[in-house]
């Protein structure tokens, strides 16, 4: 099976329901929800887009901000080895840290803060998925993005973003192509 189709089947076992707090009985519906503190679940096509996208190896190491439901968090633990998340609200971060432990998952680790600073200690990352739009690319990312290393991240201000991916080759040189239009909630100032 290649990757797509691999990554494909593990969206299709993921019950989105289960990470939802309201409308579970909708969850089957492409488009975001409100999961509470003025935050969404996102759309779940573009949640898979943004996976496959993201061209992930077994032993990729994922840098994922904005940790949310947990329901992105969910799709790169079934596809690699080891998923680092940040999330800066506590209520979000403690709800997903026990719905994604008592789902089985054991290789997330899991941090409250503010995730345009990155996890610095844990990088560098051969993979970052922001799912939060900041107005200009954070340097910090850019930073713990290792040689080699692609990141998917939606920039811009305002209610419309240009979904970039950005990649680091093997010289450290930064490219970035937009590769769509995506409404995702503002990466916050603390
Ligand atoms: N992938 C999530 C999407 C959640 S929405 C899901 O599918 O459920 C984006 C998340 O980013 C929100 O939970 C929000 O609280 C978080 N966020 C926003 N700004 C942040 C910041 N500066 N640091 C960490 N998390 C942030």
């Amino acid at each position: 099976m290649d990757r797509r189709a691999e990554i494909t089947q593990y969206y299709k076992e993921l019950d989105r329901a289960y990470f939802m707090e309201f409308y579970k009985e909708q969850a089957h519906k492409d488009t975001p929800f409100p999961i509470g503190y003025g935050q969404t679940i996102s759309q779940p096509s573009l949640v898979l887009e943004m996976t496959i996208l993201l061209d992930l190896k077994r032993e990729s190491r994922v840098l994922e901000i904005g940790t949310g439901s947990g329901y992105q968090t969910a799709l790169l633990a079934k596809a690699v080895e080891r998923v680092y998340t940040v999330e800066r609200v506590e209520e979000l971060y403690l709800k997903a840290k026990e719905r994604l432990n008592q789902a089985g998952y054991t290789n997330i680790e899991f941090k409250l803060a503010d995730a345009k600073l990155g996890w610095p200690e844990k990088g560098p990352f051969d993979r970052i998925m922001v799912t939060a739009a900041p107005p200009i690319l954070p340097q910090p990312l850019l930073d713990q993005l290792a040689n080699g290393g692609k990141m998917v991240i939606p920039v811009g201000e305002g209610y419309g973003q240009d979904l970039l991916l950005v990649t680091k080759d093997y010289k450290g040189r930064i490219r970035q192509g937009v590769v769509a239009k995506v409404s995702f909630v503002p990466l916050r100032d603390s």
